[in-house]
């Protein structure tokens, strides 16, 4: 048993059940990396070159709210989709 897989596909019910989604405004973004550092599934990236950070994975976000908590330009907000 994958109990790490089972959290994730728990959390993604949960994420569904209220329609929560990220928002991210990149232009906010003073590239501390945090979002990428807190994030337990992977959904953010550092771009070295940008100095920002990019959002990927979006199908992964378990809407645990820790990136939108660490950050500290408020680039990044959870909202409800409906
Ligand atoms: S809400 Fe949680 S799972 Fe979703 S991107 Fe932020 S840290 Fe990752
Ligand atoms: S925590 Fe916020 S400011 Fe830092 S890299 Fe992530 S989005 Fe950018």
């Amino acid at each position: 048993m994958d109990i790490k897989k089972m959290l994730v596909a728990e959390w993604q019910n949960v994420q569904q059940l209220r329609y929560l989604s990220i928002k991210f405004d990149p232009a906010k973004c003073v590239g501390t990396w945090q979002c990428y550092e807190v994030c337990p599934v992977g959904c953010w990236t550092p771009n070295y070159q940008t100095r920002q950070a990019e959002f990927h994975n979006g199908h992964r976000c378990i809407a645990c709210g820790a990136c939108v908590l660490q950050c500290p330009a408020d680039a990044i907000q959870l909202t409800v989709l409906r």
